[in-house]
């Protein structure tokens, strides 16, 4: 395991232009009395080129620079540490002005030629979260901040300049599953995506990022009529409310249990026409059963989706057990039996606190 540690980034008052989308930017200018037009260069500069100072925007007029430099800035967010696991996992530590941290993971997808399939990035959308889920070590952090659409990117960003560091080729694929439930931070999460799906920004496709909640109805019928084009996943882990309200506070909400839920994945998958996949993170006793299989099985048929396994992560004292493989593969043999697609997703970077569910700053 390597780490790096960086100073904090100091604190700065003026505008930050990173807080600004496309839009946002071109009426900035319009204030200023500039045109549109001077908006969309700054984009570039900020979004495209990784821009820091008005110095490096080169295509602006010398006086306008001048005026920039004494109303705003343009804030980016570094690591303030850098720890690499045995299994290639990059986790990186990032302090915001308010001093709270939050961690940005990138999990490298090696073939056998020894070069990346992918590299997929799992971005924070809060800081701590207050859905509280029993197992997971950010839930027990409650929530502390959300994190604003230039946070979200810059993890991205980050990420995208180490990948081609260390891999030599860029990120291929974002997951929001880090720390937070993005669907509650709605607004930064929708204007992260344009930012990074935007030709002058990262350039991402669409297909290749993929939003994860853990089942607000109302929010997922909002993301359907909103449809930026990313992909949907929900986080199950019990295939029936009682079970999943005893691990899931959120799932004794009416309005947020199984049934709303399956509303929502009906309303989201007639606007989209894409399907959703489930992410079921199995617990030795708790959800693990041929009948919790059979059951996941019925939820598939809402609507046209897949299920991606999770293999349980030890947190802490958290009186749960990671699944053994025999329980796993009779599991796997039931959904099998009833046409689900499912795929096993075995951790990473365990040895860095990097793996699903174990976020949460415990170093500085
Ligand atoms: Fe929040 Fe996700 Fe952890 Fe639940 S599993 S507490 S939604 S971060």
């Amino acid at each position: 395991m390597e780490t790096t540690t960086a100073p904090n980034t100091p604190l700065r008052r003026k505008a930050n232009l990173k807080t600004l989308g496309r839009d946002d930017l071109e009426r900035f200018v319009r204030d200023l009395d500039q045109p549109a037009y001077r908006g969309r260069q700054i984009f570039k500069w900020i979004y495209g080129k990784g821009a820091t100072s008005f110095d490096e925007m080169t295509d602006l007029p010398k006086d306008f620079r001048t005026r920039l430099e004494d109303c705003a800035h343009v804030g980016r967010l570094e690591p303030t540490q850098v720890r690499i696991s045995d299994d290639g996992t990059s986790k990186a530590l990032f302090t915001l002005p308010s001093g709270r941290k939050f961690e940005t993971v990138l999990i490298p997808d090696i073939g056998r030629d020894g070069t990346p399939n992918r590299l997929t990035v799992c971005v924070s959308s809060q800081v701590g979260c207050a859905m509280g889920c029993t197992f997971c070590a950010t839930g027990l952090m409650g929530f502390q901040e959300n994190l604003s659409p230039g946070d979200i990117y810059d993890q991205a960003w980050y990420m995208d300049e180490h990948a081609r560091e260390r891999y030599g080729r860029g990120i291929s694929n974002v997951v929001y599953m880090g720390m937070g439930e993005p669907l509650l931070n709605y607004d930064s999460v929708l204007s992260s995506l344009r930012l990074l799906t935007d030709a002058d920004g990262l350039d991402l496709s669409p297909r290749r990022i993929t939003v994860s909640t853990v089942g607000l109805a109302r929010r997922i019928k909002k993301l359907a009529d909103d449809d930026p084009g990313v992909n949907l996943a929900v986080s199950l882990h019990a295939p029936t409310d009682e079970k999943r309200s005893a691990i899931m506070p959120v799932n004794r909400n009416t309005a947020t249990d199984l049934g709303a839920l399956r509303e929502s994945i009906a309303y989201y998958h007639a606007k989209t026409g894409r399907r959703v996949t489930y992410e079921y993170c199995l617990f030795h006793r708790r959800n693990d059963t041929a009948e919790d299989a059979r059951r996941l099985a019925d939820i598939t048929t809402w609507a046209p989706s897949k299920v991606n396994l999770i293999m349980y992560n030890p947190v802490g004292d958290l009186p749960f057990e990671r699944t053994p493989d025999k329980r796993l593969n009779a599991f796997v043999k039931e959904l099998v039996h009833r046409d689900v697609t499912v795929t096993v997703r075995r951790s990473r970077g365990q040895d860095i606190d990097a793996a699903c569910g174990q976020l949460a700053v415990t170093s500085s």
